[in-house]
Order: structure tokens, then C-alpha cells, then sequence
């Protein structure tokens, strides 16, 4: 059954517009957002101005979507216009990077779009762990009902949203995985707009084994 949801699909793959990032040397980071409740960590370190970035494109143009480590992504101008003048929720803001070397892996690339880094809003919108077949691995341990971290996660066999806890945000992070998730609006929206290396995946395709062993 199809959920209307999907998630956006980092890496490389090949295809048109396959563009990604590394953060420039000498980039500083700040702390790691934590829970509320728990104080445990629930996202990355925070990435700190100014944003500055070695651009990697293996195709014959640059994708309004290039990906990084840790989940991160950045979007072209263009996406921005589009995406400003849309009613798509879901983003807080927008901050331009810096291209400070380009790798091109084919001749024909043109101009360097201007390209922004996201945040997304704090969404309390959260995964379903039952449905989404999550095992949890050592430390065993209770869930937290406001981050529901409940410890490494082992494995899941596919990405389900509580859908009570839905509020019609169009890209979010799920409070329990973090992936970025996407609505069915927004992947029309970039169908539509023809945003070159956006990647999406129904979720529940998405599925992830990290290959530890829950032990004994
Ligand atoms: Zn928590």
C-alpha cells in the first residue's frame, strides 16, 4: 500500500545532474541538537556560517539538488524561486554556500548555480517504529516518547509515518529516523519543475540493515 510519502535518496547515481558536496576545509561546526527530554542526541552537529563547499558534478549538467555527508543537501537558485513562490511547508531557511572549487567529471558543464543550504523546521511528525519493523540493538533501552530514540537502531524494513502526527509538512525530518521525508506534493513539485538530481523513494521501499548484530 502506497503511503504518499517518500524519502529523498542521497549518493550517487550516475544519472543526470549527479552533483554532490564535501564541506571546505576549516569548516566549523557547532554543537549537535539534543532532546528536551532525554539529552540525547537527535541530529548532527549544527554546521556553522559561512558555508563553504568543494562541488563534485559527474554529469553533463548540475543538479538542483547535490547531496553531502550526514544527510545534508543543497539546492540551486532556481529550486529556491520555485520553491518560494509554491505553498510547500516544511523549510525554515535558505543560506547561500560558497563554491569554492568545482570537480567536473565531464567537459560540458556550464555555469556554477548559486547554490543554498537547507534547514528544515522542527516537525513533530514521527515514525511509526512498529510498522516500520525497527530493531533496536544495544543499549537496550526505553524509548523516549518526545525524540523516540530508543536506543542504535539495528535495522528497518521500511519507513512508516504515524499519520496522526502529520501536520501537512511537505519535507521533515521524522522525530525516531533520521531521514529526510518528503510529500507526494513536493516530489509533483519537482517532477513538475524538472529539478535535476532529486531522488525519491516510496518509503516503504526504503528499508536499511546496519549490519550490527543485536548481540546477546
Ligand atoms: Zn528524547
Amino acid at each position: 500500500m502506497a503511503s504518499g510519502f517518500f524519502v529523498l535518496k542521497g549518493g550517487s547515481s550516475g544519472g543526470d545532474g549527479d552533483t554532490d558536496f564535501l564541506p571546505a576545509e576549516g569548516t566549523n561546526y557547532g554543537d549537535a541538537p539534543t532532546c528536551p527530554s532525554c539529552g540525547r542526541f537527535i541530529g548532527m552537529c549544527e554546521w556553522l556560517p559561512p558555508y563553504r563547499v568543494l562541488l563534485e558534478c559527474y554529469s553533463d549538467d548540475y543538479g538542483d539538488f547535490a547531496y553531502g555527508p550526514g544527510g545534508q543537501f543543497l539546492v540551486s537558485d532556481l529550486f529556491v524561486e520555485k520553491f518560494n513562490r509554491s505553498n510547500l511547508t516544511g523549510v525554515s531557511r535558505f543560506d547561500r554556500v560558497l563554491v569554492e572549487r568545482v570537480v567536473r567529471r565531464k567537459r560540458r558543464v556550464l555555469n556554477t548555480p548559486t547554490y543554498y543550504v537547507t534547514t528544515l523546521d522542527y516537525s513533530s511528525c514521527a515514525i511509526d517504529p512498529r510498522a516500520s519493523g525497527m530493531e533496536y540493538g544495544h543499549p537496550p533501552s526505553e524509548t523516549c516518547p518526545e525524540c523516540l530514540f530508543g536506543g542504535i537502531i539495528n535495522r528497518y524494513d521500511r519507513v512508516v509515518i504515524e499519520p496522526s502526527s502529520w501536520k501537512g509538512e511537505d519535507i521533515f525530518t521524522p522525530r525516531g529516523l533520521r531521514v529526510i521525508v518528503c510529500s507526494q506534493k513536493f516530489v509533483e513539485f519537482c517532477a513538475h519543475n524538472g529539478f535535476l538530481n532529486g531522488r525519491f523513494a516510496p518509503a516503504e521501499t526504503c528499508s536499511e540493515d546496519f549490519g550490527i548484530s543485536s548481540g546477546a
